[in-house]
């Protein structure tokens, strides 16, 4: 079985010691690419950095996370922007809007949102989208522009009016390790609605630790080597093999991203 994680931190700092066995523990599990989040200007500097150490392996992205836009401006846009453009950078984000914790005003998270939409539409590379507790702004700021690339929304924990209204968009939805989780076991319902081929797969480690697993390790840290277990959830929900769903995503993944 061979998966794709579409969203890994792997320069968050609880991977700075280990990030050679993370990968290859990953790769034996049939993770076999991945996508490394870049979440600010100097995180997504180190993405690129680090996948360039990985070629074929790991891929990474280019954006500020709507907690860190408070701090961004033009500048760093620009340097978003150029990052973008590097073969090995697939995507632009993590990007959008998170209203559940405003760690950065609301209005500043929609302006740094709007760079980012600013920049994909002209360099037309995939996005990497995030929101939470924040859907009604978000289809608004999004409708506004009419020629974006494909999208993906990451880390899909909404509610069924707004995963509709994302793949009525042509959005693409990212599902990880939340949906294993028994508190949001309304995801295990909503999961099933997601078509085969708009449906990709992640852990959005070092977060999300899947619960359905035997044995939780025991620095309760997640990483891509757990990836499976969310393919193992979905095919349960959705009443299909792993096998399945592992091909199924991979496919997507592989189309979405170019990679
Ligand atoms: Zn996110």
């Amino acid at each position: 079985m061979k998966m794709i994680d579409i969203g890994i931190n792997l320069v968050n700092k609880r991977f700075s010691q280990d990030v050679d066995e993370v990968v290859k523990r990953a790769i034996n599990a049939g993770v076999t690419k991945m996508v490394v989040t870049g979440v600010s200007v100097e995180n997504s500097q180190k993405a690129l950095k680090l996948v360039r150490q990985y070629k074929g392996t790991l891929y990474s992205t280019s954006g500020i996370h709507p907690h860190d836009s408070k701090s961004s401006n033009p500048q760093q846009l620009a340097i978003i922007r150029e990052l973008a453009l590097e073969k090995e950078v697939v995507a632009v984000g993590e990007c959008g809007l998170d209203f559940n914790r405003n760690y950065s005003p609301p209005n500043m998270q929609e302006e740094c949102f709007k760079g980012h939409l600013e920049i994909a539409t002209e360099i037309q590379k995939p996005l990497f989208l995030h929101e939470r507790d924040a859907h009604k702004r978000f289809m608004e700021i999004v409708s506004d522009f009419p020629n974006l690339p494909k999208g993906v929304v990451h880390c899909f924990t909404g509610n069924t009016i707004a995963l509709k209204a994302y793949l009525n968009h042509g959005f693409y939805i990212g599902i990880t390790g939340a949906v294993c989780n028994p508190k949001m076991s309304y995801l295990q319902e909503f999961v099933k609605y997601v078509p085969l081929d708009r449906l990709m797969v992640e852990t959005d480690g070092p977060f999300m630790l899947p619960k359905n697993m035997e044995r939780f390790p025991k620095n309760r840290r997640n990483e891509p080597a757990f990836l499976p277990y969310v393919v193992k959830m979905i095919a349960q929900c959705m009443g299909k093999s792993e096998k399945e769903i592992a091909e199924a995503t991979t496919k997507v993944a592989e189309e979405f991203f170019g990679i």
